[in-house]
């Protein structure tokens, strides 16, 4: 099987940018928005730790002080991506904490706050998989018929024994039954998963990266485990009671993965980044650069691409 070509582009990996390309014909941007939601996972509901890897804080916006409306966030916005990278055409990202945990009418005012503003061609929006309800599903779909709409589903990993170790206060059915639920109405459905996290062995991650790929995903990130102060998986890695997973082993992880992955899927993310101000470890983490780069000539080391090993 050879590298399709309607990727496009000089990757052995389907890239995120090269998909809005692709779709769109110019350069899109996702603009980060924070609209001041919060957490089943932290607020009580469902539980109050939250995951245990996540440091709670919100956006760097959100840490400054009150929050500018969503209107205002995206003309900000727009302005330093236009000026600095010459993009044309924006999508709204709804990022920080649980973006459907709200009333279904507050949810509808914020989106279409989003979708009013110039060149914005779409939503992108963070949630958890319990966090949704089917008529907000029917919104999405909704706004899907004239926008682009991505809904991005945390997963983290397909293991009960992870999902309760990390406190994701979920189970794997109901991912798997809310991908279903919005599948087949034009919505594309991003899955974020975690390599290295404790207690997983190299086949438990690979087992994960097999159950995105057989199911109606369109888009993944990738993340690696990040200790950071202030977490409860930071307190563990300094008491030294969890190991950080390795670059090396990290990167060739992440290629085995690519390599199980359809080639239709997105690749929207590839490491982790940011945190300086809180990081923990693993020290080699934080030079983004270098392990995507490392991604690319193990890819390359292996003459591989994404897909090639992706059971139809
Ligand atoms: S679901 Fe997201 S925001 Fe909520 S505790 Fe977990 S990582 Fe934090």
């Amino acid at each position: 099987m050879s590298k399709p070509d309607f990727w496009n582009n000089t990757k052995r990996y389907y890239d995120f940018k090269s998909f809005l390309v692709n779709t769109f014909g110019c350069r899109v941007y996702k603009l980060q928005i924070d609209a001041g939601f919060t957490c089943p996972n932290r607020d009580g509901k469902i539980a109050t730790g939250g995951c245990i890897y996540c440091d709670g804080r919100g956006s760097r916006l959100r840490q400054e002080g009150p929050l500018p409306s969503v209107g205002e966030q995206i003309v900000r916005a727009k302005q330093l991506f236009r000026r600095l990278r010459g993009a044309e055409k924006f999508i709204a990202y709804f990022q920080t904490f649980t973006n459907t945990y709200a009333p279904y009418e507050t949810l509808k005012e914020l989106y279409d706050e989003a979708l009013r503003q110039e060149d914005i061609i779409g939503l992108a929006v963070g949630t958890r998989p319990d966090s949704i309800s089917d008529d907000v599903i029917e919104l999405f779909s909704e706004y899907a018929r004239d926008s682009h709409i991505w809904l991005e589903y945390g997963l983290q990993s397909a293991h009960e024994k992870t999902l309760r170790f990390i406190n994701r206060g979920h189970d794997l059915q109901t991912f798997i039954d809310t991908v279903t639920k919005t599948a087949g109405r034009d919505i594309y459905i991003c899955t974020h998963i975690i390599v290295g996290l404790p207690g997983e062995s190299h086949d438990d991650i690979l087992k994960t990266a097999r159950l995105v790929a057989s199911l109606p995903i369109q888009g993944i990130k990738i993340h690696l485990l990040l200790a950071l102060e202030g977490t409860a998986l930071g307190t563990l890695y300094k008491a030294g009671k969890i190991e950080m997973i390795g670059m090396k082993d990290y990167v060739n992880t992440v290629c085995d993965i690519l390599e199980i992955l359809p080639p239709e899927m997105v690749i929207q993310r590839l490491t982790a980044d940011g945190y300086r101000d809180i990081y923990l470890a693993p020290e080699w983490g934080k030079r983004k650069l270098t392990v995507i780069n490392a991604i690319d000539r193990e890819m390359e080391r292996r003459d591989s691409h994404q897909g090639i090993k992706y059971d139809r």
